[in-house]
Order: structure tokens, then sequence, then C-alpha cells
């Protein structure tokens, strides 16, 4: 998806409200449905245009205990700078690791906002994703999806648990 700033940039400071609707693909993430972008672009007397705002979507996702999938929502916070693409090479050859700053490159009147969108969605990726907070799992004997049922092993275990038998014998007597 790109944008034309013609508009903003001849007239640095102008702000530019943008409410887009993206349906990828992205790659590296499965959407559920298409992705909501409010963003709000101003260039600034340097050359450079600012997209601040935030960006919704439903990602499936694989549970990290019970490995179904299931569907989240991400919002993500954007704060992000493009820097004309002549000039990012330039600083490319003075000072090295200019990926590292995370600025994106423009060339002429139009920002492409796919990587922009796709790079804030994986930075907001859960570490750990659950299907829901109190995901049980799977069982590490049978591999039975333990949201779904109890499975035989699990109870028997339960039941013959020795250190539950040694906590029993320290059952408050009332005085
Ligand atoms: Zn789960
Ligand atoms: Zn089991």
């Amino acid at each position: 998806m790109s944008v034309n700033i013609s508009e903003i940039k001849s007239a640095p400071g102008l702000a530019k409200e943008l409410h887009l609707s993206l349906e990828g693909p992205f790659e590296g993430l499965q959407l559920d449905g298409p992705v909501s972008a409010d963003l709000e672009i101003m260039s600034g007397s340097d050359g450079t245009v600012s997209v601040r705002g935030s960006i919704k979507a439903r990602v499936i996702l694989m549970c990290s205990r019970c490995a179904c999938d299931y569907s989240e929502l991400l919002e993500v916070s954007v704060d992000e700078l493009f820097v004309p693409e002549a000039e990012m090479q330039e600083k490319e050859e003075r000072e090295v690791g200019v990926e590292d700053l995370c600025v994106f490159g423009y060339s002429g009147d139009e920002l492409q906002l796919d990587d922009l969108v796709r790079d804030n969605l994986i930075a907001g990726l859960p570490y750990r994703p659950l299907c829901k907070v109190d995901c049980l799992g799977v069982c590490p004997e049978c591999g039975q999806n333990l949201n779904e049922k109890k499975c035989s092993c699990r109870i028997a275990e339960e039941e013959t648990d020795p250190r539950w038998e040694a906590l029993k014998k320290f059952s408050v007597e009332p005085s």
C-alpha cells in the first residue's frame, strides 16, 4: 500500500490523517482479516516524513503450550521516520548501520507503508503466545490436549502423588 505525500511535502509541519485497511499478505504473518491502520503523517523541513499512530490486526498464532492455532488481536503503536532514498544511500556511506536506526526510505511522492506495517506487527507479536491465559497445554505422557478433555494418565498421577500423601499428615488438628 502506498500513499501520495505531495501535499504534505510542500507544507512541512502539516499533518495528514490516514485511515487505511490493508489486506496483506505480509511475510511472516498469518492474518485473520484486514489490517487497520490509523496514522498521522507529517513532513519535516529536511525532507523526512514522520509516521505515527496505531495499527490493529487479527493474526493467527500457535499457542506455545498446547500448539493449537488461535486468533489474537494485535494492537501496536507506530512511530517511524521515512528518509528520501538518495539521502539514505549517502548516510549509509558515511555511517555504518543505518538499518539499525529503523529508518524507512522513500522516493518521489510515494510512501510505501507495507514494510512499516509488517515490521511493527512482527515486533508486537507475543514472545510466548497463549490461546488463553489458563491454557492447560498437552499431557507430556500421551499428548492429549488437556483443554479438550482430561486423560487417564494425568488423573492417575494426581491421585497417587506421594507429595500430597506426605502433606496430609500435616493437617491441622483443632485444638
Ligand atoms: Zn493453548
Ligand atoms: Zn495423558
